[in-house]
């Protein structure tokens, strides 16, 4: 990672007390073109796709205009539950606020564009293969109907850029890229920590007041009652977002505090994986072994744990600390609900019954043990048929998910999960049909699985972009059949244990 032996010397970035940012320019590039063009957010924003050379430089930083006002933010961050100290943006330049006509103000932000007071001696660039996940993905995770930081453009820079490739550990130059990032706002949990951090008492106010006034209008009331009621709808927004990854199957790899959208958002896009095989530890983030705190399975405790720091930070704005506990503690009586909800949409049931949970607790341990493909698995219980009665077939029918041969005991437990299952469905007070709608609404059908982004990263860098364009495609219909050409288990050739669906956090 980038910040290995920092804390100590020149490897600190500019430390900067009393500023909320330092002022950036992006650094230009050799030859920005344009690789990639989100149409619908576009017309969302009022841009038109660029034309000519100029408005391309645009996108890749060689272009800065006089109503522009670039700069990094500065923040601080707990990364791998460790107090990091102040962070900031390393690579990533806003380049201003854009208002469109409907009143709605974004954010627009390179990243990659050149370094900032913030890179100590990273070099503020990122690579095509980086640049090019985080573009798809976050447009993949939109069309999911999942809360996350938009991508606008993908521009390759025509510059060279010096990095540890993944898989071999040698270093190797690889083709540098830019993403215009686009979000209301790119606050952080780590912009309020690092206020507290540095006991500016009044920038936190200012910034929390701010923040409340602009991205929670809807928030009345004054002084501490105003900030408990943010900060409980914060709360709220991550237990959604936390909900929302258990649903599709993310897993976001880097949950530090820096990359916790003040806004519920999921932001910062490393080394994230969606579950081939559903394995509650799994992690795709190398730098996070042996421990997986980041694993599929523990990111709502982390999103509580990292709500904590958050808690902490605001703390000093109130005269104590009693009603911030509860609204803190108050996570999980609002995740387990959303939760339960969700499973339940997911299942088809009508409504989630106390009993119910059970069924749920039931179906969780027998995907871990089994661990099918997690997205092929849901498809399939959606169109179960219900007279299925017969072990031998219930497996059977379950094959096209499977990674193995299952054994005896995973079997029998599958077997009785679906006899479960199927006994509750017949309860349903909706139609059979209902219940599939509300599923198949619910269960992704195409998700942008690791190894389909690491082939079309490899064409790409042999200047052949047809799965790259196909996927660009298959993220906008997700819970649809469009694209059942992707309707398929991941090939034996990413599987972890062949170490392809790994990377480190440093791209
Ligand atoms: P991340 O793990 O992506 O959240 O990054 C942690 C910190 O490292 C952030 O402050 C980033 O801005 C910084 N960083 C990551 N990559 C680079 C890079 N190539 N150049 C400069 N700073 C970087
Ligand atoms: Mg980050
Ligand atoms: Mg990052």
């Amino acid at each position: 990672s980038t910040f290995d032996g920092d804390e100590s010397g020149e490897l600190r970035p500019r430390q900067t007390p009393g500023a909320l940012y330092s002022k950036a320019a992006p650094t230009p590039v050799k030859s920005p073109t344009l690789l990639a063009w989100s149409e619908a957010l576009a017309h969302e924003l009022g841009i038109q796709r660029p034309k000519t050379q100029e408005e391309v430089d645009l996108l890749g930083g060689n272009n800065v205009t006089a109503s522009m006002y670039p700069y990094a933010a500065c923040y601080a961050g707990h990364q791998f539950g460790n107090w990091a100290g102040q962070l900031g943006d390393g690579r990533a330049i806003t380049l201003g606020e854009l208002k469109t006509t409907a009143g709605k103000t974004w954010e627009l932000q390179l990243k990659g564009a050149g370094p900032t007071p913030y890179s100590r001696r990273a070099d503020g660039r990122a690579v095509l293969r980086s640049s090019v996940r985080e573009y798809l993905m976050s447009e993949s995770m939109h069309y999911l109907g999942v809360p996350t930081t938009r991508a606008l453009s993908l521009v390759a820079t025509g510059d060279q850029v010096l990095r540890d490739m993944f898989y071999n550990g040698n270093a190797a130059h690889e083709p540098g890229a830019i993403v215009m990032r686009v979000a209301p706002s790119f606050l952080r949990f780590g912009n309020f920590e690092l206020l507290a951090a540095r006991k500016e008492a009044d920038n936190l106010r200012k910034l929390t007041d701010w923040t409340i006034d602009r991205f929670y209008p809807h928030i009345q009331g004054e002084g501490d009652a105003k900030i408990l009621a943010w900060f409980r709808e914060v709360v709220e927004r991550t237990a959604s977002l936390m909900v929302d990854w258990l649903r599709v199957g993310f897993v976001h790899g880097v949950m530090n505090t820096d990359n916790m959208s003040i806004l519920g958002l999921t932001i910062d896009y490393g080394p994230y994986s969606f579950l081939d095989d559903y394995d509650p530890d799994f992690t795709p983030n190398t730098t996070d072994l042996p421990v997986r705190r980041y694993a599929f399975g523990k990111q709502h405790s982390i999103a509580y744990w990292n709500l904590g720091c958050l808690a902490s930070a605001i703390a000093p704005l109130l005269p104590d600390t009693v009603q911030l506990v509860a609204e803190l503690e108050a996570y999980r009586d609002i995740f387990y609900p959303k939760y339960f909800a969700m499973m339940g949409d997911k299942l088809g049931l009508d409504e989630v019954k106390p009993e119910d949970t059970e069924l749920i607790t039931q179906l969780e341990e027998t995907l871990a043990a089994l661990k099918p493909d997690m997205t092929i698995f849901y498809q399939l219980l959606i169109d179960l048929p219900l007279s299925l009665a017969d072990e031998k077939a219930v497996v059977k029918y379950f094959e096209p998910s499977l990674y193995g041969v299952p054994g005896e005991a995973e079997s029998r437990a599958l077997h009785n999960l679906i006899q479960t299952y199927i006994a509750r469905v017949k309860e349903n007070s909706c139609s059979r049909a209902e219940s599939q709608v509300r599923m198949r609404q619910n269960n992704p059908r195409f998700i942008l699985r690791n190894y389909l982004l690491h082939q079309a990263i490899e064409e790409l860098e042999h200047g052949e972009d047809t799965l790259f364009v196909k996927l660009q495609q298959a993220i906008q219909n997700p819970y649809s059949r469009e694209f059942d050409e992707f309707f398929a288990k991941r090939p034996d050739w990413a599987s972890q244990k062949a170490g392809c669906s790994m990377l480190s956090c440093s791209s």
